[in-house]
């Protein structure tokens, strides 16, 4: 049986929130994220919104490339994000979604901009439910 895997947005979900990352060592885990959590690939859209490109979410470009260099199954993937853009990604893959209520999770809630599969408040409790399920 092919590993099932959690695609992780980045801004918002696992770090906090920021303008413009560029400096690694400014990646700041959200709180309780950093236990028990092993990240097997790190992938990003090096392109500007206006290329048009096929990796840019919610286009499942990099969804694809992990997959192949992964091995695994997109739709049998867990996809948390904090935004529109990120559920929509899950969708378009098949995959299960949840938004978490840090980064833009609760605007994106309150709006009701986003129907993803669940809500939960943050990166902690989504790792909680998905260990539930697994059970
Ligand atoms: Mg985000
Ligand atoms: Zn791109």
């Amino acid at each position: 049986m092919k590993k099932r895997y959690v695609i992780l947005d980045r801004d918002g979900t696992i770090i906090e929130e920021r303008h413009y990352l560029s400096d690694p060592d400014a990646v700041q885990l959200l709180p309780l994220a950093a236990e028990d959590v092993r990240l097997d690939g790190i992938y990003f859209c090096p392109h500007k919104l206006d290329d048009n490109c096929c990796c840019r979410k919610p286009e499942p470009g990099l969804v694809d490339l992990a997959a192949r260099q992964l091995d695994f199954n997109p739709a049998a993937c867990v996809v948390i994000g904090d935004k529109r853009c990120d559920i929509e990604l899950g969708r378009r893959i098949g995959a299960m979604t949840m938004l978490v209520r840090t980064g833009y999770g609760a605007q994106e809630e309150a709006t009701c901009a986003v129907a993803p599969d669940h809500f939960v408040d943050n990166l902690h409790d989504a790792a909680k439910s998905i260990s539930t399920w697994m059970k």
